[in-house]
């Protein structure tokens, strides 16, 4: 086990869900992309075609890692923006050919309860334009049933949104099978002249650990970003299958196949290459390393009375353990953790003075006074066991100082 560096004997980090810091080889690569090798992509002298060349790799690096084709995967400033694309840029596509054909059917989209924002206010704005959107309900785990997917198809079904790994619990969802599933009812689809059904998924909290290939996943379409596999924040990419109709959403130049208009950030895109093609590296070698510091983690803090682990108990991504903790408020807990140099998460969020419940754990069917208490550990390739040792020893007195204060009911 890798020992605690000293300054950061304090200093735990454990929101690696949030957000990563730069690897030191990530930024060792990009580097150079800032001052030397500045050029412009789109330019034909030497610094442009050096800068090309550096995109191109990129490209390479994130398809190999995808089992995809250079020209299928397409940068974007984020995983939110890859989602908005994929969503936007696929209903709009449909439904201008639908109107080409003069049809009057609204393409109808299906995603679940508990998705990211990104994907739940993009396609809140289609339903505010006139699309259709059905949102399929989870399990206790936060599981989304494919059977619940199947029964939601109609004949004017044009895309599946569903997440690979919930931000929040971390639970898995059955890609895989939905992916079959799709591709089973896309068969006498296209022979009956409708229109087939696109599968998005976001894996913005899987490609770090969970197999991502396409093909095997069955998906048309998938979304990740840099900043939570070591590259910076400000990059991401979208993959999209060949003959996958999609309208862009940014007008301007030709860059990214016509997809996606806008100067190239270079240092980004080549730090987002590097950053994938090390997770894919490390990916066996890391997964074992944080699920273990994850199931000491766990062991540790359900020693703590009335404390329950959310999300699946095996279908559940390495790096998260969510937990909801009873008569202790989650933004409390953070503040407190934070007074200990320990940083983790709440699904909860004061807006406005308001604590609004986590959307994820409601869906889970957790009450929202079980769903304010809840509290995220995410886990990541630089901890180690002295952190989660020293978690577990700070965490019973924050929650028993929150209790005492909490009134009696
Ligand atoms: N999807 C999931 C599951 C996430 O966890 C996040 C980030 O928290 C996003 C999408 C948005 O990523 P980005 O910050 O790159 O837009």
């Amino acid at each position: 086990m890798r020992k605690a560096r000293p300054e950061q004997s304090r200093r735990v980090y454990l929101d690696n869900a949030a957000t990563t810091p730069v690897d030191p080889e990530v930024f060792k690569a990009m580097e150079p992309y800032f001052r030397g090798k500045f050029g412009n992509a789109s330019e034909p002298h030497s610094w442009g075609q050096e800068a090309r060349k550096a995109i191109d790799q990129a490209r390479e690096q994130i398809a190999k890692a995808l089992g995809a084709k250079p020209k299928e995967i397409i940068f974007t400033s984020c995983a939110t923006e890859s989602i908005n694309l994929a969503h936007k840029g696929l209903a709009e596509a449909i439904l201008r050919q639908w109107q080409k054909e003069k049809r009057g059917e609204i393409p109808h989209l299906i995603t679940s309860s508990v998705e990211h924002k990104a994907v739940l206010e993009s396609c809140k704005h289609l339903e505010k334009q006139g699309y259709k959107v059905t949102y399929l309900p989870v399990d206790k785990h936060g599981l989304v049933n494919a059977k619940d997917a199947k029964k939601a198809i109609r004949p004017e079904t044009v895309l599946v949104s569903i997440m690979y790994v919930n931000n929040e619990v971390g639970t898995i969802q059955p890609i895989k099978e939905i992916g079959k599933l799709i591709k089973k009812i896309n068969k006498p689809r296209i022979t009956n002249h409708l229109s087939p059904i696109y599968f998005h998924t976001d894996a913005t909290q899987a490609i770090q650990y969970l197999g991502c290939n396409v093909d095997r996943l069955g998906v048309d379409l998938l979304s990740l970003t840099g900043h939570k596999i070591y590259a910076p924040k400000g990059i991401g990419a979208l993959y999209v299958r060949k003959g996958t109709p999609l309208v862009r959403q940014q007008d301007g130049g030709g860059q990214e196949y016509r997809l996606r208009a806008g100067t190239e950030n270079v240092p980004y895109i080549v730090a987002l290459g590097k950053a994938i093609e090390l997770t894919t590296k490390n990916k066996e070698q890391t997964t074992k390393r944080v699920k273990m510091l994850r199931n000491r983690l766990i062991e540790g803090v359900l020693k703590i009375p009335e404390v329950e682990l959310t999300g699946h108990p095996t279908k559940t991504a390495p790096h998260i353990a969510s937990f909801v903790v009873d008569g202790a408020e989650g933004e409390a807990m953070l503040l407190l953790l934070s007074d200990k140099d320990i940083a983790a998460s709440s699904g909860s969020a004061c807006t406005s003075g308001l604590l609004k419940p986590s959307h994820v754990l409601t869906a889970m069917g957790y009450k929202p006074q079980e769903a304010h208490g809840s509290l995220r550990f995410s886990l990541g390739k630089d901890n180690t066991q002295e952190e989660i040792d020293y978690v577990i020893k700070v965490l019973p007195g924050v929650i028993k100082r929150l209790r005492g204060m909490a009134p009696k009911l």
